[in-house]
């Protein structure tokens, strides 16, 4: 699944990129909101999330990069979005903001920054619906994605397997035409696609989406099939 990154949308032309994409198949939206306090940016507010909510059927997908995530729950649940995660290191105990999201039909993810090691998600495995990796630092675009970080993402999906969890992993930060291969090899399932892949503004934006889309599928398809013949 690819979900590209509004933020690294043309800001002045929104609605007109988001229905370029719409048009090309993308799985979700993936939307930052930031509180310039958790990281020194800013990105979208709410206000964004329902006008974007009014012209596009497309889920969304939030990242909160904010200290205080719960007091961002309810508001999330107005606006209707399908999926919302934060940071892990944002939480004395990630239980209340997870039950939280479920008693609001949101999907539920917990983010790990690059500095947090898989391990540490253990406990909370088994109530997720996905598991973000950051595969850079948290509130800035453009930066080069730090391979050592992919092992992390093999690591989910070995313990995936070896408990029989269903959560999807998504990779964030940095996802490129290049990497994306050894990243579903790896077993990420939902790629972020930003500045170095759909979004990287070399030609048609239709159809280096459509074009991202089938590349990710493809190899998530080869992943699976060897999956399956072991
Ligand atoms: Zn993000």
């Amino acid at each position: 699944m690819i979900a590209p990154t509004l933020a690294c949308a043309d800001w002045l032309n929104l609605e007109r990129e988001i229905a370029v994409m719409d048009r090309a198949g993308v799985d979700l939206y993936h939307i930052d909101l930031m509180d310039g306090h958790y990281v020194p940016n800013l990105c979208f507010n709410l206000d964004i999330l329902r006008a974007i909510g009014r012209v596009s059927g497309t889920p969304l997908d939030i990242h909160l990069m904010v200290t205080d995530p719960l007091d961002y729950v309810e508001r999330l649940a107005a606006c209707g979005v399908e999926r919302a995660c934060a940071h892990l290191d944002c939480f004395r105990d990630p239980g209340i903001f997870l039950e939280a999201l479920e008693e609001r039909g949101i999907k539920k993810g917990l983010a790990l920054s690059p500095g947090d090691g898989a391990e540490r998600l253990e406990p909370w495995l088994e109530r997720l619906d996905y598991v973000l990796v950051m595969l850079v630092s948290p509130g800035f675009s453009g930066q080069q994605p730090r391979p050592e970080l992919f092992e992390k993402v093999a690591e989910l999906d070995r313990l995936r397997r070896e408990r029989g969890l269903s959560f999807l992993i998504e990779v964030d930060g940095g996802v490129s035409w290049e990497n994306a291969g050894p990243l579903v090899e790896r077993g990420a399932d939902i790629l972020v696609s930003g500045l170095f892949a759909s979004l990287d503004r070399r030609g048609e934006l239709g159809e280096r989406t459509r074009s991202f889309r089938a590349r990710s599928r493809s190899l998530r398809e080869r992943h699976t099939e060897k999956e399956l013949t072991g």
